[in-house]
């Protein structure tokens, strides 16, 4: 056993449904644009859609209170199905996705600080201040594929007090599940407890504290959460040194 010189971190880990064993988060992706915001854009995509990560860090349970994050006025919801990687592996066959790599599913949110997204976009600075911050990930329990099987059809929705607010169907995705995990496993090695987030569908929008925010991904998982109040701006520190600088000159 190594001799670590810190305490090493915990193991962040998501329920299974039914309530046996717990499956250990390794890394989690988030593919962008894979629904068809505008009915009228009939373009279909060439290229493999872009994506990004977010640590550990942010996957919590998608239950109870969903904490108001720092820095931002416009705390934005997007609903996902979530892919939990049981097998991994690199340039992996499409056609051996779900029998061989696939472990099981959740819903998710990927919540985004879509201000600091927007900053980012213009002034070409990554994302990750508008994506990667703490609890930016809740997901319900894992359905093993031995379960749900593999879903290729089934609702995508999320509703903030009752108003629904997005609307999609698994079969809308325009980059199928295979296909996303086909595709990051030829640009890195994918490994067991990889979690891939598949986009959201339109309708993205704001939450406000106290707003209670519902959805659900097929029959896969469904989450209730009530969003809390955001922290308070820490006070402005006033520095001591100008104090010793003042009396030691
Ligand atoms: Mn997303």
């Amino acid at each position: 056993m190594l001799d670590f010189v810190i305490p090493a971190p915990a193991p962040v880990s998501l329920a299974v449904a039914g309530g046996v064993g717990a499956f250990p988060v390794g890394r989690v992706f988030c593919i962008g644009r894979n629904y068809r915001w505008d009915p009228h854009d009939k373009a279909t995509p060439v290229d493999m859609p872009p994506w990004l990560m977010k640590p550990t860090s942010a996957v919590v349970p998608a239950q109870g209170e969903l904490r108001y994050p720092s820095g931002t006025i416009d705390f934005c919801h997007e609903v996902e199905l979530v892919v939990a990687i049981g097998h991994g592996g690199s340039d992996i066959d499409p056609a051996q996705v779900e029998a061989q790599h696939i472990w099981g599913y959740a819903a998710g949110l990927d919540l985004t600080r879509r201000d600091l997204q927007q900053q980012a976009k213009r002034a070409g600075n990554p994302w990750e201040a508008a994506k990667a911050f703490d609890q930016s990930a809740p997901c319900t329990p894992l359905v093993p594929a031995s379960v749900c099987g593999h879903p290729r059809q089934g609702a995508v929705w999320l509703a903030v007090n009752g108003i629904e607010r997005q609307r999609g169907d698994l079969s809308e995705l325009l980059w199928p599940v295979r296909e996303l995990v086909a595709m990051l496993s030829r640009s890195l090695a994918l490994r067991p407890g990889d979690l891939i987030f598949t986009g959201t569908p339109s309708g993205v929008g704001s939450l406000q504290p106290g707003d209670v925010v519902s959805g659900a991904v097929s029959d896969i998982g469904r989450f209730s959460m009530t969003v809390c109040e955001p922290p308070q701006p820490a006070r402005p520190r006033r520095s001591t040194s100008a104090t010793i600088t003042g009396v030691s000159s």
